[in-house]
């Protein structure tokens, strides 16, 4: 059963939780997060949606039975770091569950001077948007599910077709602001078909290409090894 619109259940949970307190992992180094650079990852728990495909479910959706990583030794382990990086990548989980998000990256942005990028699901366009204004992420990756009628099915009913197209087409008016900040992928998980991608392409704002990545269950990949 879809929730009401604009219900969220698990923003609820997470709204009175910074970023730092839904930290849970951190990869040091990273090749393929973020392509042409070096990059450090930064794994938030939790996510209002249930993808029945997901690649990480775990820290989406059990993230509460692990501890977080520390504020002091992120920061440490990041400063020490920053000269080899290109960059600091953001992803969840979903991160912009969390409303001071902007306020977030805008910090580490100005303590770490590197480029962030965001990783998105697309469902919280007012916290990418105020991201934005902060100037605090230099690009946003957002993940287009299906064409809209199949997002119930994508994302475990947590979505309805007409609540994707609505806050969906508000992501897609920020990127038309800002085209050199934003890219939209889409993992091509089983359920979706040739006629999707091609369905979806047709979404995406004038001049967007939609990048697609292969679908790969969950690796169980993040770090729990520096837990505080
Ligand atoms: S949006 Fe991403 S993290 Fe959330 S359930 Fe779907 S695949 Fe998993």
């Amino acid at each position: 059963m879809a929730f009401p619109e604009g219900f969220s259940p698990y923003r609820v949970m997470c709204n009175d939780l910074s970023p730092w307190s839904r930290l849970r992992g951190l990869e040091p180094m990273s090749l393929c997060d973020w392509p042409g650079r070096v990059c450090a990852v930064l794994f938030l728990g939790g996510c209002d949606l249930r993808c029945p495909t997901c690649h990480n479910f775990h820290l989406a959706w059990h993230s509460q039975d692990d501890p977080c990583l520390s504020r002091t030794g992120t920061l440490d382990m990041l400063a020490r770091k920053a000269s080899w990086l290109d960059g600091l990548v953001v992803t969840g989980g979903e991160a912009t569950l969390s409303e001071d998000l902007p306020e977030w990256l805008a910090e580490l942005h100005v303590r770490l001077s590197l480029p962030i990028k965001l990783d998105t699901n697309g469902m919280h366009p007012d916290v990418v948007e105020r991201s934005l204004a902060l100037q605090a992420v230099d690009l946003v990756a957002v993940d287009i599910k299906g064409p809209w009628r199949k997002y119930p099915l994508l994302t475990g009913n947590r979505i309805s077709a007409h609540q994707a197209k609505a806050t969906l087409r508000q992501t897609f008016k920020l990127a038309e602001l800002s085209p050199d900040r934003f890219l939209f992928r889409t993992t091509l998980v089983p359920l979706l078909t040739p006629e999707d991608i091609q369905a979806m392409s047709m979404l995406l704002p004038s001049g967007f290409t939609l990048h697609t990545q292969p679908f790969r269950p969950f690796q169980g990949r993040y770090n729990k090894e520096n837990a505080c």
